[in-house]
């Protein structure tokens, strides 16, 4: 049964979709509506961190809806203080403002940092971010974003975003001067390519924007919530940031986000920063089980033993079909192709049977692989199997 063209005239065109119907998923599997099966390496784009319909989130949101949904953002509820309190115990950051989405996140630590350097910094209002960076699609994260095209698309752009060179400290010492207020970076440029912050390269950061008391910002929306084996990935580098977006696998399939910051930087007023669904019990409720089910013992070594899996997998697939190589962190990869065959690829994959496989090419010659942070050595060996069978055509 081919779903007609017509059946989907009233949604606006946002991106070229396959022509079917997801109607269920468990786990590592999705499953449309003639009953394909797919071996999902996307998960909603680094989101699904426990995997589809995961038991933690079905209970929590079965919990809660029928015991609280929306109080208002003007009161405060059980979940978002006990998200936030989980949140601060885990990092270096002491207070917690939540979100629905990873641009909405960004947007509020744009604004932090706007605000603090209008009270300290003598209103200086630029924030250095980075070629191919990716920070959201509202206007002012899309103007912080580094991808090409987005400067021209919605033009004019929100102004006060200088762009410095992803793993070159030297740009972004050019780059500060006396209206500079902080540094926005990814650990880990997701959209970008996957391509990793060079440890080096964020320690010379944090001593940089210290030196010229500037903030440092980590948007860690990809990478955050155990996706490269460490709760949050500004930890592999063992540095202090001043701020730090997430969203994606903090609602494991909701829509949830968060802006976190430390103690002195804390600036908002009342009335400074908020929006209807910040806070909501019912989202607050799945990223607090979320987040239990990540700090519980020998969950993120599995996630980094599973990185490390994946990575070894990919690289002997790599070498026996003369691609070229491997990178990324944790569970965030990518396999570099030797040519442009990305989108061809996942397109195969897709339409290939009898079960299908769900990748993402975020350029032409990449592959990237962002599998629920619970997926099995089973299922990474399968897709390896049926990536194998493609790569041969
Ligand atoms: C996905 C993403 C965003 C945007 O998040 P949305 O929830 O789509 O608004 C921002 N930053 C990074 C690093 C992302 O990967």
């Amino acid at each position: 049964m081919q779903y007609h063209a017509a059946n989907t005239d009233s949604l606006m065109s946002i991106t070229n979709r396959p022509d079917l119907v997801f109607e269920r998923g468990e786990g590592s599997w999705l499953y449309d509506h003639q009953g394909k099966a797919y071996l999902d390496f996307i998960q909603g784009w680094a989101v699904n961190t426990l995997g589809h319909c995961p038991p933690e989130i079905a209970a929590a949101l079965t919990a809660q809806v029928g015991k609280l949904i929306n109080p208002s953002p003007a009161f405060y509820n059980g979940p978002m203080i006990e998200l936030a309190s989980l949140l601060t115990a885990n990092s270096v950051f002491d207070r917690v403002f939540f979100a629905n989405t990873g641009a909405e996140a960004n947007e509020g630590a744009i604004k932090l940092a706007r605000k603090w350097g209008r009270l300290h910094k003598d209103g200086a209002y630029e924030i250095i971010t980075f070629g191919h960076s990716f920070h959201g699609r509202t206007l002012a994260t899309m103007s912080a974003s580094g991808k090409a095209g987005w400067d021209t698309i919605y033009a004019p752009q929100v102004p006060g975003f200088p762009k410095a060179i992803y793993n070159d400290i030297a740009t972004v010492n050019e780059k500060i001067g006396p209206k500079t207020v902080a540094v926005m970076l990814e650990p880990v440029q997701g959209e970008g390519g996957v391509i990793p912050a060079d440890i080096e390269f964020l320690k010379a950061l944090r001593e940089l924007t210290t030196a010229r008391g500037i903030l440092l910002i980590v948007d860690e929306v990809q990478t955050g919530m155990g996706r490269t084996g460490k709760l949050f990935a500004y930890e592999h580098a063992g540095i202090l940031p001043d701020i730090m977006t997430l969203a994606k696998g903090i609602g494991g399939g909701v829509p949830l986000a968060a802006l976190l910051a430390r103690e002195e930087i804390c600036c908002f007023e009342p009335g400074d920063q908020g929006g209807t669904y910040n806070g909501n019990p019912l989202m607050t409720a799945v990223g607090a089980a979320v987040l239990k089910r990540l700090l519980a013992p020998g969950f993120l070594s599995g996630v980094e033993a599973r990185g490390q899996y994946l990575s070894k997998r990919l690289l002997e697939l790599s070498a026996k079909h003369g691609q070229k190589g491997e990178r990324g962190s944790g569970l965030l990869r990518a396999l570099v192709l030797d040519d442009e065959r990305g989108p061809e690829i996942v397109r195969r994959a897709l339409e290939g049977g009898p079960k299908g496989l769900l990748l993402n090419a975020p350029r032409p010659n990449l592959l990237r692989f962002m599998p629920a942070l619970n997926v099995s050595e089973a299922e990474i060996d399968q897709m390896i199997a049926m990536l194998d069978a493609l790569l041969a055509k």
